[in-house]
């Protein structure tokens, strides 16, 4: 089924020409109305004159995460405030986050595209749409809205959590598509495999959209099997409207990215040298309608493919394969995107504690940050440990919006790694 079959199944030839033309007006546009890119444009030798293939992208600077922290608040707007109607920043940090705003015409773009998303794994208006991710600043919950809205299904906006509440709403309200991260799913999964096969009979689930979170192909088998419906990947990130930028179609094989609205390129991220079509790099995308604020080459961070052979179903936008990792380390923890650097800087503004530290993360949300503390503090007074153990707690959870359990160690306990020191130990079998 399609949302716009004209334009899902537009040749490719014809594609790559509205690429371009999409392609030269938002040059046109940041570099007219953006004096950070223009200045960005300089400091590359460039200007839009440049681009007259789509090849040439690669003449333009890459926008970097901290090129939007830079900005913060509204550095990179190309249109008036007045045009704006809404703002999402990405999950994560106290600090800077970084903030995407959109205009009416945005908005429905995005929509749009969420509908296409929808539409191609069987969605109809008949369906009952069960929103499992949260509303607010993050884009998982409200752009997904939209979208299912957009096509006239009925959405229910559960958002995430209070588990009892969303198998009745299930039950009562005849749920057919839930739209969750993969670790809710897995504990949605425990309760079901507890609940038993009478309770499943009773629901009316057929499929399930994961996302927002990295998953394994063995995580997606999981919740198959156990929840008994299809699991379709949905990737998408909040410098480019949240979810709907990629997704599996019904063959399920690698993820529909809608090329009239972003130009993807893949790069080795080390060299950021263009890689060819099937080999693994750094997804970096250049919006091509946005009119509230436009991004030149965005570096995700996230590692992946293009698929270059055409899929069954018909459509002439490119495939990407699910996301491999990550060029950075940054990771995500209940829907947070989290950096070690933010819980270092905690660590390091706090007295008695040492350099070293490691971050481990163990299913079910479970984060334990092991630090260093200097010897007389470690030998000292207990109550003196308590609290500063109680203090580091509370500062972590202030920046990262996670309460970790933080464990405090003896100074030259933890390993000294002589190359770039490895922080993360991430132990979750979901991944
Ligand atoms: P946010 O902007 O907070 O929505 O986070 C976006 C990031 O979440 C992306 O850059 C990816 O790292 C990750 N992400 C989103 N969807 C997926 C997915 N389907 N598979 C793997 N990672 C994902
Ligand atoms: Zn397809």
């Amino acid at each position: 089924m399609f949302w716009q079959k004209n334009i899902e199944t537009l040749p490719r030839e014809q594609l790559e020409k509205l690429q371009l033309l999409r392609l030269k007006a938002t040059v046109k546009r940041v570099y007219a109305k953006v004096p950070y890119y223009k200045k960005l444009f300089r400091a590359k030798k460039t200007a839009p004159k440049e681009i007259k293939t789509l090849e040439d992208i690669t003449k333009l600077p890459f926008t970097t995460r901290d090129d939007l922290q830079k900005n913060y608040p509204d550095g990179l707007l190309s249109v008036t405030k007045d045009k704006l109607v809404r703002l999402h920043t990405s999950s994560g940090t106290t600090g800077k986050p970084k903030a995407v705003f959109f205009t009416e015409k945005d908005i429905a773009t995005a929509a749009n595209n969420m509908a296409r998303c929808l539409t191609m794994t069987g969605v109809t208006k008949s369906d009952v749409l069960q929103n499992m991710m949260s509303y607010g600043l993050f884009t998982g919950g409200l752009m997904m809205h939209y979208g299912a809205e957009k096509i006239g299904a009925l959405v229910i906006p559960a958002a995430i959590g209070n588990t009892d509440r969303q198998l009745l709403l299930m039950q009562d309200f005849g749920t057919t598509s839930i739209h969750l991260t993969p670790s809710y799913a897995l504990y949605l999964a425990a309760i079901f495999e507890k609940k038993g096969r009478a309770f499943r009979k009773k629901l009316k689930l057929k499929r399930a959209y994961m996302g927002a979170e990295p998953y394994t192909e063995e995580t997606k088998n999981k919740i198959e099997s156990i929840l008994k419906l299809k699991v379709y990947n949905s990737y998408g990130l909040t410098e480019m409207n949240g979810p709907g930028v990629a997704f599996e179609c019904g063959f399920q094989a690698g993820m529909h990215l809608w090329e009239d609205s972003y130009l993807m390129e893949i790069v080795d991220p080390k060299t950021d040298r263009p890689l060819p079509d099937g080999q693994t790099g750094e997804l970096i995308l250049t919006t091509l309608t946005r009119e509230g604020m436009p991004i030149i080459r965005y570096r995700t961070r996230d590692l992946t493919a293009i698929i270059p052979e055409k899929c069954k179903c018909g459509r002439t936008h490119r495939r990407i394969m699910r996301i491999k990792g990550r060029a950075d380390d940054m990771f995500i923890l209940r829907g947070v995107n989290i950096y070690p650097q933010q819980i270092e800087r905690v660590l390091m503004s706090v007295a008695h504690v040492e350099k070293n530290y490691q971050i481990y993360l163990e299913d079910n949300d479970k984060m334990t940050v092991k630090v260093e503390i200097t010897k007389k503090l470690f030998d000292g007074n207990l109550e003196h440990l308590k609290k500063l153990q109680f203090d580091l707690t509370e500062k972590l959870r202030a920046e990262i919006m996670v309460r970790p359990s933080v464990e405090l160690v003896e100074p030259g306990t933890l390993p000294v790694s002589e190359g770039k020191a490895k922080r993360v130990f991430d132990n979750r079998k979901i991944y």
